[in-house]
């Protein structure tokens, strides 16, 4: 807060509002339009959220549909677990909202940063949470958890284009396990005639290192991944991503980072697996041209950054993107990375750079 600014400082704010009002105008001409690029590529922008609320207004800000759908949310805001019925009933209102888009609901990812107090029987505390029982570990130790919540997506599965993804898998047997489990529930939902859509598509997060580095094995296995840089740094970079005090070294434009995006992205074209980006990084604007070059045409985002990602898109062409990411992947450090990739969208959408 400025208390009584001299003019000159009250022209700079006015400015500064006045370009804001402008940018905000453009952008919500962009709504109605295509997210592609200038030579017509369709880059699907998909929402992530956290409630069925968020559906709607994900919606009318043009998402193609929800890549993530973070369903622990549905447990943490209560004191006792929610019911199949309650799981049901969620689902249904996001499937309502989005008509005949696709919905990726990823099964429950409890733990670590994702904990409240009602959950100390199920997770007790850790001094190394991150590395301890959490998101399908969970899942697969307490299976009548897991079977509630996959009965309740099997069943509003009927109402729309539904996905079921797996977070944290590490290894194959994890991925086996999970799928297993999935086979038993719908054989039950089988034998005691319960309405529910049999053929739903399965992936998983890709977020842990390993399953990097065994991504061919998994793409035999799945029907689509989802990069989930969000861990996928953390894990890599050894950073705790809650942390503030090594908030400096959680980079998003790690060249091991760029270099295993690029991995999986090899792998899904090599597997016919699609594959989706749906960490933050796929919401900041200057990392468009560089995901976008590195051969992914599908992106899950903060629904708010929808626009502003969509005018980035429409800005660029492919062989501009991919040689953006040519560039950024022969550079060395972090920062000169995220400086080049901030330069770059300077000259693309120079009223995005703050
Ligand atoms: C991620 O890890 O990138 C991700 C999308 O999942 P979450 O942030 O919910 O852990
Ligand atoms: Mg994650």
């Amino acid at each position: 807060m400025i208390i009584d600014p001299d003019e000159q400082t009250a022209a700079r704010y006015r400015k500064s509002r006045d370009r804001q009002r402008s940018v905000a105008e453009r952008l919500q001409s962009l709504r109605p339009l295509q997210s592609e690029t200038k030579d017509g590529a369709r880059i699907q922008l998909m929402g992530n959220i956290e409630f069925p609320e968020e559906v709607t207004h994900c919606i009318e800000l043009g998402a193609d549909g929800i890549g993530l759908y973070r369903t622990e949310f549905l447990y943490l805001d209560r004191k006792s677990p929610p019911s199949e019925e309650d799981h049901y009933q969620a689902y249904c209102k996001v499937l309502e909202a989005t008509g005949d888009h696709p919905v990726v609901i990823r099964t429950l990812d409890l733990g670590a940063d994702k904990v409240n107090s009602s959950l100390d029987n199920l997770i007790p505390q850790r001094v190394n949470p991150v590395l301890g029982l959490r998101s399908i570990r969970v899942c697969l130790q307490d299976l009548d958890l897991f079977r509630t919540q996959l009965r309740a997506i099997l069943r509003a599965a009927v109402n729309g284009d539904v996905r079921i993804m797996f977070p944290l898998i590490s290894t194959l047997l994890e991925l086996r396990q999970a799928k297993m489990i999935l086979a038993e529930v719908v054989e039950d939902l089988e034998e005691h005639d319960v309405e529910f859509m049999r053929e739903v598509p399965v992936g998983m997060m890709v977020e842990v290192p390993a399953a990097v580095i065994r991504i061919e094995e998994f793409a035999r296995e799945v029907d689509f991944f989802s990069i989930g840089t969000n861990d996928l740094i953390q894990y890599t970079l050894a950073v705790d991503r809650s942390d503030p005090s090594v908030a400096n070294l959680y980079k998003s434009g790690d060249p091991a980072i760029l270099s295993m995006i690029a991995q999986v992205v090899a792998a899904g074209i090599k597997h016919d697996v699609p594959v989706t980006v749906c960490g933050q990084i796929s919401s900041d604007p200057m990392f468009i041209p560089l995901l976008v070059g590195l051969g992914l045409r599908q992106l899950s985002v903060t629904p708010h950054s929808i626009p502003e990602l969509k005018e980035v898109v429409r800005n660029i062409t492919i062989p501009q993107a991919e040689h953006i990411a040519e560039r950024a992947s022969n550079m060395e450090v972090a920062r000169d990375i995220e400086n080049y990739l901030r330069g770059e969208l300077k000259t693309i959408c120079p009223d995005l750079v703050v």
